[in-house]
């Protein structure tokens, strides 16, 4: 029996790992769930699963959890300091961090200082930090297991391979809601339509940087840590169907792939399970259905923002963390209609070229380049809109 800590219960990834726990009741026990404002759901939820302890990250919600869970002895705790000390509880063994953004940068560390094994979806704490995460998970012996699709994919390519022989990796990317499109359309496109993702069902955030391709981007620095890679051996394919979730080039020639039909509760599964694989009943790929698998380049001219971000994975730093921020706030302010689809790289770039470069930064620079690019960032969006009147 495993015992779970999840971070994020609320969310896109945090409800299908509830489904998941709710079908294995014999592996898996719910120890801790944290949510942010969702105080509905997280009650709910703690009065389904009955956890030890529930989080409540924004205070004013605290209040109304305490007093609804009042009755059933569970602890009602608070505040980003709480959400750090119970990953680390002796009673949590998997922490699943599914904290959306920046935010859950100081939960992951404080179960890697831990030990813990981590089944990990938040994909900023390793853009933002990804050097600093897998240092410390290696000296401290904690297990980080992706729940990323083409993270989890690539994991599962690399079972029994010896590491050398990975020659490298190719991270399918479903195009989004846009692909084909030119800037002379995405120009007028608004929210409402950049969240109508094709293939995926996932929290605002993540559905619009799929949109942009910084996703995909993300994705790209997040492989480039997560598995030890050269920036050259992290690669990008567009494929439509998302049936192939990613793919290992290996020394020989020889390519690895992983497939299955596009559900996040299979890689959720497969980290909170890892090394068992659990038997599930859901619907099986029908390749009858899929008579053609197809592949293609990205255009990056068109979807500047994979371009952004390569290129910061290359420049490294605190660049990656400042592209992040910035990209954290654009995509807040184009979910509100305050910027344009285009503008938001326009902006990302300015705050990357406004931000002061650290080659080496430590944890503090990291945080401190995440507010300072946040600033920047803001007053690039209010500069916009003030020249809208
Ligand atoms: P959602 O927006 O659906 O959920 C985010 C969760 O984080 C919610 O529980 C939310 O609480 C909580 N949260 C938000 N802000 C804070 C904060 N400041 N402090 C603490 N908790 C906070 O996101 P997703 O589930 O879609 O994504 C979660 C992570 O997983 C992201 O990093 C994403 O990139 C990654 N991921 C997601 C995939 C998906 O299919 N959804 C696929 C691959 C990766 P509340 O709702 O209560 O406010
Ligand atoms: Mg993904």
């Amino acid at each position: 029996m495993k015992r779970l800590a999840i971070l994020g219960s609320t969310g896109s990834i945090g409800t299908q790992a509830l489904d998941v726990v709710a079908a294995n009741p014999d592996k898996f026990k719910v120890e801790v769930l944290s949510a942010h404002s969702n105080s509905a759901l997280l009650i709910e939820q703690a009065r389904k699963f009955r956890p030890a302890a529930v989080v409540v990250t924004d205070e004013k919600k605290v209040k109304e959890v305490k007093d609804a869970l009042l009755m059933l002895s569970i602890k009602v705790l608070s505040g980003d300091q709480a959400l750090a000390e119970v990953v680390q509880w002796d009673s949590v063994d998997v922490v699943l961090g599914a904290i959306v953004g920046f935010a859950g940068l100081r939960s992951t560390l404080a179960a890697v200082e831990a030990g813990k094994v981590i089944a990990l979806a938040n994909k900023e704490t390793l853009v933002v930090a990804g050097e600093i995460v897998m240092q410390r998970a290696a000296e401290k012996n904690a297990t980080i297991i992706p729940v990323d699709s083409e993270h989890s994919a690539i994991f599962q390519c690399l079972v029994g391979e010896d590491p050398a022989a990975l020659e490298k990796v190719i991270l399918t990317a479903s195009g989004g809601p846009f692909l084909g499109r030119k800037p002379n359309y995405l120009v007028n496109v608004k929210a409402s339509h950049a969240l109508q993702h094709p293939n995926w069902t996932m929290g605002a955030k993540i559905t619009i940087d799929s949109s942009t391709l910084m996703n995909k981007g993300l994705e790209m620095i997040e492989a480039k840590w997560m598995f030890n890679l050269a920036n050259e051996q992290v690669d990008v394919v567009v494929h439509p169907q998302s049936i192939i979730h990613s793919m290992v080039q290996f020394t020989d020639g020889s390519v690895k792939s992983q497939m299955g039909l596009p559900d996040m509760k299979l890689p959720i599964q497969y980290a909170l399970g890892y090394p068992q694989r659990i038997a599930n009943n859901y619907k099986r790929v029908d390749f009858k259905e899929y008579s053609k698998l197809t592949f293609e380049p990205v255009d990056y001219k068109t979807f500047r923002n994979l371009e952004i971000a390569r290129n910061a994975m290359f420049k490294g730093g605190n660049t990656p963390c400042v592209m992040n921020a910035a990209n954290e706030v654009v995509v807040n302010a184009f979910l509100h209609n305050k910027v344009g689809f285009l503008e938001m790289s326009d902006m990302i770039e300015k705050t990357i070229d406004s931000v002061s470069f650290i080659e080496h930064p430590t944890l503090e620079d990291y945080i401190s380049s995440d507010i300072e690019a946040r600033e920047y960032a803001a007053a690039f969006v209010k500069k916009s809109q003030l020249s809208m009147y």
